[in-house]
C-alpha cells in the first residue's frame, strides 16, 4: 500500500486534475507534473451488492470523494465511513482507497 493518490498538476499555473487532462482547463498549458494528494471527504456512498459473472462476490463500498485539493474520485472504502468523514487516501496496485483517518 502506497500513501497518496496521484494527480496531474499543470505546471504553469498549478492547478491539479484527476484523472489527466489534454489541456489545463484553467490556463490551456499542456505541461503536467505528478503531484500525490493525500486527504479527501467522503461525500457520497454507494455498497455494490452484486457484480455479473461473479459467484463469490462479498459487498464493497465505493465513495465519491473531495479531496483536499479540490479534485472528485472514486475510491474503495475500507471502513464504514459515511458521508462528511475525513479520509486518508492510498493506492493498492493502481487501486484507489480510502479509510477514515486514525
Ligand atoms: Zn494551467
Amino acid at each position: 500500500m502506497k500513501p497518496g493518490m496521484t494527480i496531474w498538476r499543470c505546471k504553469n499555473c498549478g492547478a491539479g486534475f484527476f484523472p489527466k487532462r489534454l489541456l489545463c482547463s484553467r490556463c490551456h498549458g499542456h505541461d503536467w507534473e505528478q503531484d500525490r494528494v493525500y486527504a479527501a471527504m467522503v461525500e457520497e456512498v454507494s455498497t455494490i451488492r452484486h457484480m455479473i459473472g461473479q459467484t463469490d462476490w462479498t459487498p464493497r463500498r465505493i465513495a465519491s470523494v473531495r479531496t483536499a485539493d479540490g479534485q472528485r474520485m472514486t475510491v474503495g472504502l475500507r471502513d464504514e465511513s459515511e458521508p462528511g468523514t475525513a479520509i486518508a487516501l492510498f493506492e493498492e496496485g493502481s487501486a484507489p482507497y480510502g479509510a477514515a483517518k486514525s
